[in-house]
């Protein structure tokens, strides 16, 4: 071989070296995934880690598409914003598919159903429907389904809050009467608080769905045929007893 030849043979592994490489790392794409880490069990903060049902919902579904995911841990009333701004893919958040988001974003299948319920003191009376919220100083996180639902009965003194806990702590103080949150993040914040409890009274049922920008239709039917695939392979149901 000539030193030309050698050379050129040189600079064609070269070339296919870096290739090789592109192409692996194209392979793996990465996707941001917006949640609200603030609503136990389904995504909180443990030693700084955002962990929780969706979590690992998300980390099975990243498996079966074969995609990279990186949380971003972000206020709840600021993750539609941010999905439709493109600072993320997604979101996994306990978020309830409801018509009024459905205009701004698409879901995926429902992954999960839920019902609001209201928390008041140990010591206090019965609530056996939301309507009996009338009269009294009711606690909601600010933007969360149960925002929407207190916030349509009238004659009730709405408080907002950004944190459940913090609303929790006020109902604890006897500054509010009650708080409507979902049922599982209620139910944990009753097993984890002395002195309240879950009332009588369930609201409608909810669905959790992930939401993907309109116009990803690629990525939301990934996304729905892992989940189908998680849920025939029962991958879903070990994920439902571990958290529930
Ligand atoms: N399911 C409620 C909603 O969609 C609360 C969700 C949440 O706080 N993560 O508004």
């Amino acid at each position: 071989m000539n030193k030309m030849m050698k050379m050129m043979v040189v600079a064609i592994i070269g070339i296919f070296m870096v290739a090789c490489g592109n192409n692996s790392k194209e392979k793996i794409e990465k996707i941001y995934v917006g949640t609200n880490a603030e609503f136990a069990p389904f995504e909180y903060l443990e030693n700084g880690k955002t962990v929780g049902f969706d979590m690992d919902l998300m980390a099975e579904i990243s498996k079966e598409i074969g995609i990279e995911v990186e949380i971003k841990d972000m206020a709840f009333d600021g993750l539609l914003p941010a999905l439709q701004a493109k600072k993320v893919d997604m979101i996994i958040a306990g978020m309830t598919a409801t018509e009024e988001r459905k205009k701004a974003v698409n879901f995926s299948e429902t992954y999960y159903k839920a019902n609001q319920v209201i928390i008041i003191a140990e010591g206090a009376e019965d609530i056996s429907n939301f309507e009996e919220l009338k009269g009294k100083k009711v606690g909601v996180i600010l933007g969360f389904t149960g925002d929407v639902v207190v916030s349509e009965i009238d004659g009730v003194e709405v408080k907002k809050y950004n944190a459940g806990y913090v609303a929790i702590m006020d109902l604890k103080e006897g500054k509010i009467d009650a708080v409507v949150l979902d049922g599982e993040p209620a139910k944990n914040f009753v097993k984890n608080n002395e002195g309240i409890k879950i009332t009588s009274a369930e609201g409608e049922k909810e669905e959790y769905a992930m939401a993907v920008s309109k116009d990803n239709a690629e990525l939301l039917e990934k996304i729905n045929t892992a989940l189908t695939t998680l849920k025939e392979n029962g991958t879903y149901d070990k994920l439902l007893k571990k958290w529930f």
